[in-house]
């Protein structure tokens, strides 16, 4: 593949011909690509051709690209995809051009997107019913930042186990990306929030976000005290993303009923197990659900991002971006997401 530079110094001879020299450039792009499933170092930095449009996509000049654990995932193989592929499944930026069939999104206007894979690039293709509006006041950096994660927390807090005022909710990861925004949604609806955090910075951030109690489950025993917050009754509903380090005692803090959402494995996969122990530990609910069932229909897609967008912009959510990185710098991103050293929102800049 002719890389950027090599393309740059051929031009240097042709310097002149400003035009063709925009021509060439405009048609390859930087990408961060995986060849081979791996750790961080498989996370490639590659001069590509820009994606050709098939007729019901746009081409989106990524402005901000959101950095997700599910990225690890994707990087490590955990959840297949064909090699080699672009990572990043979320973005903000603004439409150059459009599919013939495409009427919902025209070039200049600011878009945003998830759950559409290769997104860690300068442009990517994206199918138009993927794309919301980005609305005034709202930058490219908050809406990067909003789509994936925000509309995970709305979807956990008001579909998965619509929570109700008064319930008591358990937050895994609280200080994480969709941690701080699960705990202000679950508050923002009046719920009792007890978080989990990895260590004391964590734990204040949390409390910041409106967490009532907050145990850091590096230190301290989660189940001992959430039954000592909640007088041993338990808890409504157990929020984990965290997975396989805290799943079996999730089940032992929840009250009779009560219901373990169980939407992520940071910690690792959860192993098999005999769904009598749900019966059990108190004739318990288990879901193991994902974004994009909660936004299969675009009604869904728009109601969940124009929500997200709302309380962002009316500052009944507030995001912390927390780390942000230029593009070549994935790897680092990656390192740091799974080494636990991230709070909030990584974003990847372009
Ligand atoms: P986070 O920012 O929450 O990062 C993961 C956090 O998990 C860490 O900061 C750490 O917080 C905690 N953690 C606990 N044990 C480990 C471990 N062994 N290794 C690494 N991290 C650990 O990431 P995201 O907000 O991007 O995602 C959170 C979870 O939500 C992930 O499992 C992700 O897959 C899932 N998810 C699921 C979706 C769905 O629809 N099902 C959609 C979006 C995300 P601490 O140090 O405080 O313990």
């Amino acid at each position: 593949m002719v890389s950027h530079a090599a393309v740059k110094e051929a031009l240097g001879v042709v310097s002149r011909y400003a035009v063709f020299e925009r021509f060439i450039i405009d048609f390859i792009m930087k990408a961060i690509q995986v060849q081979k499933t791996g750790g961080p170092e498989v996370l490639a930095l590659v001069d590509i051709p820009v994606p050709k449009l098939e007729p019901n996509e746009a081409l989106v000049k990524i402005a901000a690209a959101g950095v997700n654990f599910i990225d690890v995932y994707f990087r490590e193989g955990r959840y297949p995809a064909p090699l080699s592929f672009i990572n990043g499944q979320e973005a903000a930026g603004t439409v150059t051009e459009v599919g013939s069939e495409v009427k919902t999104v025209k070039p200049g206007d600011r878009v945003a997107y998830s759950n559409v894979l290769g997104s860690y690039a300068e442009y990517a293709a994206v199918p138009a019913e993927k794309l919301v509006r980005i609305p005034d006041g709202i930058s490219e950096q908050q809406a990067a930042a909003a789509m994936l994660q925000g509309m995970t927390a709305h979807y956990l807090v008001y579909s998965t186990y619509p929570l109700k005022k008064g319930e008591t909710v358990l937050v895994h990861a609280a200080a994480g990306g969709v941690g701080l925004l699960l705990v202000q949604m679950a508050k923002n609806i009046g719920a009792r929030v007890i978080g989990t955090a990895g260590s004391e910075e964590k734990a204040r951030l949390a409390r910041e976000a409106g967490a009532d109690e907050v145990i850091i489950y590096t230190s301290q025993d989660f189940e001992a005290e959430t039954k000592r917050f909640t007088g041993g009754k338990g808890v409504d509903v157990v929020y984990d993303g965290v997975g396989k380090s805290t799943f079996d005692k999730d089940l032992n803090v929840l009250r009779p009923r009560g219901y373990l959402v169980l939407f992520g494995g940071a910690s690792g996969a959860v192993p098999p197990f005999g769904p009598i122990i749900l019966s059990q530990k108190g004739s318990l609910f288990l879901t193991r659900p994902t974004l994009l069932h909660y936004t299969a229909s675009r009604e869904e897609l728009e109601w969940r991002a124009t929500d997200v967008m709302n309380m962002i912009a009316q500052t009944k959510l507030k995001l912390r971006i927390a780390h942000i990185y230029k593009l070549e710098q994935a790897q680092q991103a990656h390192r740091d997401l799974e080494g636990r050293k991230t709070t909030g929102k990584l974003l990847l800049v372009l």
